[in-house]
């Protein structure tokens, strides 16, 4: 391997040459204990800057073997020193020349902790992944400027995130709030829970835009009825509300926090960085929120056990439509999500379709012809028959309370568990609904996806770009990511986006849309997001975000 000493020559040889000649670095360079990667040279200062990975052997790094001994571990490890590489980084960003030069793009991480692809152990070498823009004045290479960048600053840098050099209890914390709330996760079956809020735990954010914790909030303190007390593996014995598996409503006047607590559950299901507030909420990992969403795509759905048919002979077995309502499409993410395993389901009124939520009195008397079965006539009979849990946030229709076996009053902020009340009201008060008996199981049926669905490819080109977290471009369409209220990270897009390039490429042929996404996602997992595609920007998703942005791809075929 050429050295580090051989680069910074190399690079001072090419000061004032055409940016084209920087292709000559391509590669790696460095020795045993320090490697300088590469991998793409970009063509201009104004194109995507280019890829390099610095690798790190353990005589370098130090770090201690069982801090990532586990896939929990690294992954807690990797996405901590990922943050201290970005700080590390930050003081040698200099940007002066054209375009993007001397700028450098590490992907860390905010308010949760998630795999991803900028940082991974390779053996027991740790690989940092990262973009630089190489620097030029004009579309003139700044050689030493890049010999200064490539040779001393970054590798100092990559040097920063050695054992030595952090801050080590910080570390531990990270891996050890990460394992925790896997293990709390892994307790949750065998306790009856959907999740866990620990008591103090600080929900509300300090705007609709941030994800830092709003200051002065009211501590979460469980009703005493639900208060359960669970072991952990680092931290002692934890004590918070237990929400229980079965019918669950969350109810209350306006403001007083129940669109919070359910936001707060929904991400329950990543770990949290210390000091985030909601370290220990912790949500089954297949907890799915959902909401309707006029306008989106489906294909192919049974939506059967909520809507019989509708009207001009639109059967509903398999229910496909590139603009659904707000019903329809709401009753079709119910049905995926139950497709893909999901074992709770999180709504809130906000945000769903009324009328597949609830049908009064009033309403079946006046309206004959409604094929529509609203959920309140098939929550008992999901968690029932299909051992599906329904977290609800309802404040306007006390039609529910029938329905609940768990009924939570958010007050000025805490919650309050007024089942037995909630009963006696119900009893006074009786709603006069008739009740729809269940007409058959709930099953979905499981759909097999084409491959040729997932075509990265617009024109000859691949062009796979997310915008935010709300929209993924994919080949020649758009897939519309707003409503999947559980990603939390811009790279979440892109990870969504390349596992379905890899897909495209290597999913099994014939193979169900569950066992396709579990496919890539044990492929991220083995191999790591890197060998999924090769970009430092990628993080993690669950197996439901995976399938449902499969679900709104316009092009979707099934076999
Ligand atoms: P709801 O859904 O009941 O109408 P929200 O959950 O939207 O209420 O909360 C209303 C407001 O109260 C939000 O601005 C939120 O940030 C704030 N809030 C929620 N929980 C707390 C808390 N524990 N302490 C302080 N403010 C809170
Ligand atoms: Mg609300």
């Amino acid at each position: 391997m050429r050295t580090l000493d051989q680069l910074a020559h190399t690079l001072a040889q090419l000061d004032g040459r055409g940016y084209p000649s920087y292709k000559q670095v391509s590669g790696p360079w460095g020795d045993a204990d320090l490697m300088l990667a590469l991998d793409h040279v970009q063509g201009d200062p104004f194109a995507t800057p280019s890829r390099l990975r610095v690798r790190l052997s353990p005589a370098i790094h130090e770090l201690p073997r069982e801090l990532y001994a586990t896939a929990t571990r690294r992954m807690a490890l990797c996405d901590f020193l990922l943050r201290r590489f970005a700080g590390a980084v930050s003081g040698a960003t200099d940007r002066h020349g054209s375009g993007k030069s001397g700028e450098i793009w590490v992907d860390a991480g905010d308010a949760e902790i998630l795999l991803r692809s900028g940082c991974a152990f390779v053996g027991d070498d740790l690989e940092l992944r990262l973009r630089v823009g190489l620097p030029a004045q004009g579309r003139r290479i700044l050689g030493r400027r890049a010999a200064r960048l490539l040779t001393d600053e970054l590798p100092a840098a990559a040097r920063r995130v050695a054992w030595s050099h952090v801050d080590q209890a910080a570390a531990q914390r990270f891996v050890e709030l990460a394992e925790d709330h896997a293990y709390v996760q892994s307790l949750l079956p065998e306790r009856g829970l959907v999740a866990f809020v620990r008591d103090g735990a600080l929900l509300p954010r300090a705007s609709g835009v941030s994800s830092r914790p709003l200051r002065n909030a009211v501590p979460f303190e469980s009703p005493p009825s639900l208060r359960v007390t669970l072991p952990t593996l680092h931290h002692g014995d934890v004590t918070g509300m237990g929400l229980p598996v079965g019918v669950t409503l969350i109810t209350g006047g306006g403001f007083h926090g129940k669109t919070t607590l359910l936001e707060a559950i929904c991400h329950g299901i990543d770990p949290h960085v210390p000091g985030d507030g909601r370290e220990w909420v912790v949500t089954s990992p297949d907890a799915v929120e959902l909401r309707s969403e006029d306008g989106r795509s489906v294909v192919g759905v049974d939506l059967r056990p909520f809507i019989a048919d509708l009207p001009g002979d639109h059967g509903t077995e398999r229910f496909s439509t590139p603009d659904a309502s707000g019903s329809t499409s709401l009753a079709a993410s119910i049905m995926e999500a139950l497709e893909l395993g999901a074992t709770a389901l999180l709504l809130d009124e906000d945000g769903c379709a009324t009328n597949l939520l609830i049908r009064d009195a009033r309403m079946q008397a006046l309206v004959a012809r409604e094929t529509i079965t609203p959920l309140i006539d098939r929550v008992r009979q999901l968690h029932g028959q299909a051992g599906v849990s329904t977290v609800l946030v309802v404040g306007g229709s006390g039609d529910y309370l029938e329905v609940a076996d768990t009924v939570i009053l958010m007050q000025d902020y805490r919650p309050l568990e007024v089942t037995a009340r909630a009963r006696e009201v119900a009893a006074a008060h009786p709603t006069g609904r008739a009740v729809l008996p269940p007409r058959g199981e709930i099953v979905p049926t499981p759909r097999h996806p084409r491959l040729r669905s997932f075509d990265p490819r617009r024109g000859q080109r691949t062009k796979v770009r997310a915008r935010g977290l709300r929209e993924l471009q994919l080949g020649e369409q758009t897939i519309d990511l707003g409503a999947l209220e559980q990603l939390c990270d811009d790279s979440q897009a892109r990870g969504i986006g390349a596992l379905l390039s890899w897909l495209h490429a290597h999913g099994r042929a014939g193979a169900s849309l569950r066992a396709l996404v579990d496919q890539a996602l044990e492929a991220a997992q083995e191999h790591g997001l890197y060998a999924i595609d090769p970009l430092p920007e990628l993080a993690g998703v669950r197996r439901h975000e995976l399938a449902a942005a499969i679900n709104r791809l316009r092009s979707l075929e099934l076999e």
